[in-house]
């Protein structure tokens, strides 16, 4: 735990207690690691692939339910291999039922939410990488909390089997298979770069060793951790990757999004461009609006300016404002200025819908909530 976070700069939390890690579970293993585990509660190894039949592709944690284990086996299972990592605290609909918002505690206390959003053409499940969040961006409620810890494989894998799930039986909208994940729930995904890395194999590998989703609508979003933004492009998965700038300037930056001053803009999209040269994948800019703060005519054209030439798609989002704050969404003649001048400048850019307000959307704010 401490590696990544060693690595990336980010300070350890400061309340972090000797806490027990979670449990072990299915989806922290690799196949190879599989045959043991399962060798080693006494049950043949092709047992293995059986289990990962029903947790990958029939999206199922419930032992008891498999018809191929006797009682003792799938007791077993469940006690060592399958415990339940998620408890749901809260789910609140919105959007006309188009909407789902989870919170889950975690075993040890721990709060984090996922959203699922059905849509006329896909299903998204946004999830989250950590618990609270150590960057401390201003203006999301995450932030504020701090960082309570690193989620486990396992704990990032479970909120995709749910979200799955969920969406085949419905519950945004009619039975549809879930086609799209975005991690831009609580978190910055790479500060916990090996979890995540592992979790992406278990979300893309083909059953039974994964869930068999597409890559390509997987997207990776962060703050811009250059070292890991060059790792994530070793791993030769080609997600697709969004970077929160928020201001094409290092001044204004370093205020929104305080590890620019780690990271600054030009190393951070260095980065996002070789990440789209070795994957061959456009990346995505998201850029919040924030009323008088990083929403004027010539920010717009800095940002044009910035990334002419760059293989990128910039994502406008009306910003969420969180309980408290001082901040607000721009004005919409001010979003609309914004977009036109992009445009102008021959960026591809459009405005992000902004699924789930009324229930607290942005990031970390219904989790909040709950603490
Ligand atoms: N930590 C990662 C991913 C989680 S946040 C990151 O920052 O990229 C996902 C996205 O939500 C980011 O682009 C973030 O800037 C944005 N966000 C956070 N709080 C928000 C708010 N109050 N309103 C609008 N967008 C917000
Ligand atoms: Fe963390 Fe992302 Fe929120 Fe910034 S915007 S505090 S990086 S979750």
């Amino acid at each position: 735990m401490s590696d990544d976070l060693t690595l990336t700069g980010i300070t350890e939390p400061k309340t972090r207690k000797r806490a027990t890690p979670p449990p072990l579970h299915w989806a922290d293993l690799d196949s190879e690691r599989r045959a043991e585990a399962v060798a080693e509660i006494g049950m043949p190894r092709f047992r293995a692939d059986q289990i990962s039949r029903h947790y990958f592709a029939r999206d199922s944690a419930d032992p008891e339910s498999w018809t191929d284990l006797s009682k003792t086996q799938a007791e077993r299972v469940r006690g060592e291999l399958m415990p339940p990592l998620l408890s749901e605290v809260a789910v609140v609909d919105c959007d006309d039922g188009a909407t789902a918002k989870q919170v889950w505690r975690l075993h040890d206390g721990a709060v984090v939410e996922s959203v699922l959003m059905g849509y006329s053409d896909r299903v998204t499940a946004c999830i989250s990488s950590q618990a609270g969040c150590g960057i401390g961006c201003p203006f999301c409620a995450t932030g504020q909390q701090g960082l309570t810890r690193n989620l486990s494989t396992g704990e990032i894998v479970e909120q995709v089997r749910l979200a799955r799930a969920a969406a085949s039986e419905g519950r945004v909208g009619k039975p549809r298979r879930l086609s799209n994940i975005v991690f831009m729930g609580m978190g910055e995904p790479l500060a916990n770069f090996a979890r995540v890395a592992q979790a992406l194999h278990r979300i893309i590998d083909p059953a039974p060793a994964g869930f068999g989703m597409s890559a390509r609508s997987v997207t990776m979003s962060t703050v811009g951790m250059v070292p890991s933004m060059l790792k994530l492009a070793d791993l030769g998965l080609p997600v697709t990757l969004a970077v929160s700038l928020h201001a094409p300037d290092d001044e204004l930056r370093d205020t929104l999004v305080p590890i620019n001053h780690r990271w600054p803009v030009t190393e951070v999209l260095a980065a996002a461009d070789r990440y789209a040269e070795t994957t061959g994948r456009r990346y995505s800019i998201e850029y919040a609006l924030i009323r008088n703060i990083n929403d004027q005519d010539w920010r717009a054209d800095a940002l044009g300016v910035l990334l002419q030439n760059r293989l990128v798609h910039v994502n406008l989002i009306p910003l969420n404002p969180t309980p408290g704050s001082k901040w607000t969404a721009s004005d919409p003649k001010d979003e609309a200025e914004f977009l036109a001048r992009l445009r102008a400048a021959g960026i591809s850019t459009t405005v992000r819908d902004t699924r789930g307000r009324e229930i607290d959307g942005a990031c970390g704010q219904l989790a909040a909530a709950q603490i």
